[in-house]
Formats: structure tokens, sequence, C-alpha cells
């Protein structure tokens, strides 16, 4: 018998799944203890079936499936906590209602199986979205309601066909809450604008903030406002340069770094403390465990926490270990991975529509014949430099929009402009997958057509669980032709790949060359 088992990310063990212990770092201990948050979530949305359940159950049902994505909490302690809480607020429902059996999550018929990890699995991810935007006080009780729905679904018995609509109306769902997320980031902080973020890290105390979380990267801005201590981005906080709101803080310099899997590399023996308010945190080497501090929903057992509710964090122990670390003597000229300088970032929908004149006319008169939106996870496994390849390859002719940290593949290359709109524009974070669809509807509008008819090819590469909830929603949405890499996923049965090839057109990826041959003609 296994240890554990999981198959729910990109680096699953041969690409099958993790039974001994996770690629990840995640132990046997920590992946039976989600597997029992999971089933005690399972019971919470039984025992809530047809009643209100109320804030402290709804945040719960977000916390524990946010906790269970790859590379957020690897503390047994924690997880054990999550699941007296999840009991204790079903309990309080309906005393009778039984937990799902955590052995059972994974085993039984493999396209069943293969079916419900599916929903779990994208669960999880917008439980991420859903959480950033309760942090800014935006909940909408649909997407709340479908946590509940969607868990009680696991539990139940369908058939392959109910299972399908399941997951369609899921991606719809998710869609709602990208949406919503959308909405609390730009009411809190304005509409993205083009911003070039440096790759320099100048000489002095600093502070490295990673992962999705807005909100925390404001709280930390205000209390190192006139300290004398810079903050840097890293991974999926890149995109925060954009905002108005966050922007207009001159110690918010550039970005540190570039994509998760090169953390325990770039991380070592960093003079600055790392702040992590989402995933994707890594095992952390002893170079440079003393200076991570992990806040919310990540955990790792000892390292430093950084409690308190949304809204009323204190990171003045992540200010005090900067000044004590005091930074590098000298500027650092680091660079991203092709040897660029400069990250630009900021091209969300607001900023992408203002010029959707110009581009829809660019278009017309041919300067613009297609586009690409390359984007997604990056990853640790090889053959994702499919990704600069592709993008390197694609002609002058063409626009690439990207989001997510896959973008770290090729977000230094300079690939020019078309009558002034440059040629690589980056939406933002994975969630603002969201605003990438809203533009290609608008552009859909335009040109009178649907968005599978349009010079526009979606060339993804996935990793965690977010991909695939926002997956579910380009399905949802009828979208064809997605081209998906580095691998599929390891929870897709074979039958379930062929229903997903034959009605939507999925493409595993191939090489750059062939690919771009395929698409282009
Ligand atoms: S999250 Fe990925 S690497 Fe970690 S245990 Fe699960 S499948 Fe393995
Ligand atoms: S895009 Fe995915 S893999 Fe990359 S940092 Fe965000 S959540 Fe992690």
């Amino acid at each position: 018998m296994s240890e554990m088992f999981c198959f729910q990310c990109e680096q699953t063990a041969g690409g099958k799944g993790c039974t001994k212990v996770g690629v990840c770092g995640k132990k046997p201990e920590v992946a039976n203890k989600q597997d029992e948050l999971t089933g005690a979530m399972i019971g919470l949305a039984r025992a809530a079936a047809g009643k209100n359940p109320g804030q402290a159950a709804d945040k719960l049902m977000m916390q524990g499936l946010f906790a269970t994505i790859t590379n957020v909490n690897f503390d047994e302690k924690r997880v054990d906590e999550m699941i007296a809480a999840v009991r204790a607020e079903k309990a309080k429902l309906d005393a009778a209602a039984q937990d799902f059996p955590a052995a059972d999550l994974w085993s039984g018929n493999e396209d069943i199986v293969s079916l419900r990890s599916t929903l779990l699995l994208g669960l999880r991810g917008m439980a991420a979205y859903a959480w950033h935007a309760a942090a800014l006080g935006k909940t909408d009780p649909e997407v709340t309601a479908w946590f509940y729905k969607g868990m009680k679904a696991l539990g139940d018995e369908h058939s392959a066909e109910e299972w399908l609509g399941l997951l369609m109306e899921f991606g719809q769902v998710n869609l709602k809450c990208m949406g919503l997320l959308d909405d609390a980031n730009t009411s809190a902080y304005g509409h993205p604008v083009p911003t070039t973020v440096p790759t320099l890290v100048e000489k002095g105390p600093f502070i490295v903030i990673t992962g999705h979380d807005l909100h925390d990267l404001k709280q930390l801005l205000e209390q190192t406002a006139g300290k004398g201590i810079n903050i840097y981005t890293h991974g999926e906080m890149l995109p925060a340069h954009a905002y108005p709101e966050l922007k207009k803080y001159p110690h918010l310099k550039g970005n540190f770094g570039t994509a998760w899997q090169n953390q325990q590399k770039e991380f070592d023996n960093i003079p600055a403390p790392i702040l992590y308010t989402t995933n994707c945190l890594m095992p952390p080497r002893v170079s440079y465990a003393d200076r991570i501090f992990t806040t919310d929903v990540v955990g790792y057992p000892e390292l430093k926490h950084i409690t308190g509710e949304h809204g009323k964090k204190d990171f003045a122990p992540v200010i005090a270990k900067a000044l004590e670390l005091g930074g590098y003597k000298e500027d650092q000229h680091f660079t991203g991975i092709n040897g660029g300088t400069q990250l630009v970032t900021g091209f969300a929908r607001n900023t992408v529509m203002g010029v959707a004149g110009t581009v829809i006319d660019a278009v017309k008169a041919g300067a613009i014949k297609h586009f690409f939106l390359v984007g997604g996870c990056d990853g640790a496994k090889p053959g994702r430099n499919y990704y600069t390849r592709f993008v390197q390859q694609t002609p002058k002719d063409t626009v690439v929009l990207t989001l997510a940290c896959g973008k770290y593949r090729f977000n230094d290359l300079d690939l020019g402009e078309i009558g002034g709109i440059p040629r690589l524009l980056d939406m933002g974070q994975c969630n603002d997958a969201y605003s990438a669809i809203q533009v290609a509807v608008a552009l859909a509008g335009a040109f009178k057509c649907s968005v599978n008819e349009l010079p526009l090819t979606l060339v993804l590469s996935w990793y965690e669980q977010k991909a695939v909830c926002i997956l579910l929603t380009l399905l949802a949405l009828g979208i064809k032709d997605i081209y998906i890499g580095p691998s599929l996923p390891a929870f897709l049965s074979g039958n379930v790949l062929n229903i997903l090839v034959e009605k939507f057109n999925l493409h595993p990826i191939t090489t750059p060359e062939e690919d771009l041959k395929a698409i282009l003609g």
C-alpha cells in the first residue's frame, strides 16, 4: 500500500502520482491530513445543505481548499487545526453529517475518479481567488454557494455526463470569481497602467514579497514607508507594480528573481527577508530559512508566521529582519533568464481596451496577423523552454499576450512594437485570465465573430490547481483549439482526455516549430 497519493500538479512523480513523498516536498503525513481535511469539508458541505452556513463556515471552506493547493501549506499542525475547526462548524449545522472517507477520494472507477478530481482541483484553485477577493471585502453569494455545491457533489454519485455538466457549470462560476477578484483589485488599487519594472536591486535594506495577495503588499508598503527599506516583488507579485495605488509608493522599487521554481537558488544567502503571501513555497534551504516569513494560508513547520486578520497584519518582525540583515552593500544588477534588465507589465483589460481602436485598425490593415495568449504557470520540469522558443519564433506581425508566472521564460525579451503597440503584453497574474477573456470577447464583438473565429490562439502552460480552474472556465466558454503543456494532467484518464480532445480540440504541445506551423498554416 502506498504511503500517500497525490496527482494534482504537473510535476507529480512519474507523471502518474506521488505515492511515497511529494516531488514538491509534501510529506505523506501532510498529504494524508490534507485528504482528511478535504473529506471533512465534504462533510461540512453535506451539513450545510438547505441551510445558511454563515461566514465562519464560508471562510473555513475557502481556507481549507486553498491550503491544499500545491506549495501552499506543508504544516501538519496547521492542517490539523483546520480539520478540527471544520468539524466543529459541521457539528453546529448538522452533527449527523458524515465526512467523506479520505481513502475513497482517489479510488474507484478510473474515469469517475478523474472527473471528481478535476472538480476538486478546480475548486481548490477558485478558493484562492475567492480568498483574495474576500480579503478586500468582496464576496459573491453565487461563488460562495458553489463551494458547498461542488464539495457536496464530490461526495455523491454521478454519471460521467453529470460530472461533465458540473465541470462546465463550475467553469462559469469560476469566471464570476475571477471577475470578483478583478473588481476587488481594481476597486482598491485602480486599473493597472503600463509600467516598466527594473531587475536592479539597490543597496541597503530590502524585503522581497512573493505570492498573489495585493492587500498584504499594500500593508507592507504602508508599514515600511519612510523606514529606508525597499520592497521588491517576486514571482506572481510582479504585476502589482502597475496598480496606481501601489505604484505610488516610491520604495516599491523593482522585481527580484524569476519564477517560483528558481527560489532555492535565487534566495540562497539573500541579505533580506522574504514574505510569502500565497503559493508557491518550496522547502527552504538552511541558507535562507531563517529569513522566510509566511502569512495567511501559507505554512511550513518552524518558519516564522505572521498572523492577523485581513487588514490588520503587523509586519514588524519582517521589517526588523530587513534592518538586521541590511541588504546588499552595493547595487546588484540582476537579469531575467534571457539577460534582459527590465520587465514591462500593466496591460490588463482597461489598458488594452483603451487602445482597442488602434488594435482593430492594425488587424484590418494586416499589420497584426495573429494574437497568441502564451500564459500560465512556470515549473521545474525540463521542456518548459518550449514557451521561450515559441515566443521567440512568433512572427513580427503577431502580438503575444501573457499572464501568470510562466512569462518569466520570456518577459525580459524585447519583441518590439507594431504601430506603437508593444508585441509582448503582460496582463498580470493567473487570475487576470479574466482580463484576457474580456479582451477576447470585446475583439470578437468588434469583428462580429465568435472568440473561436478570432485570429487568436491560446498556448497554455499549467502547473497547479489555479491553472485547472482557468482551463475549466475557458472550456465552459466553449473556447477551442487550446494548446496545453508541458505535459498533460495525470488526473485526466484516457477516456476523459478523449472527450476533451473531441469536444474542445485540445492540443498537447509538440515543438514550437510544428505548433506555429499548424496554427499559422
Ligand atoms: S502537489 Fe504535486 S508534487 Fe506535491 S505531492 Fe501532489 S502531485 Fe506530488
Ligand atoms: S502562475 Fe501558478 S505556478 Fe506560477 S506562481 Fe502563480 S500559482 Fe504558482
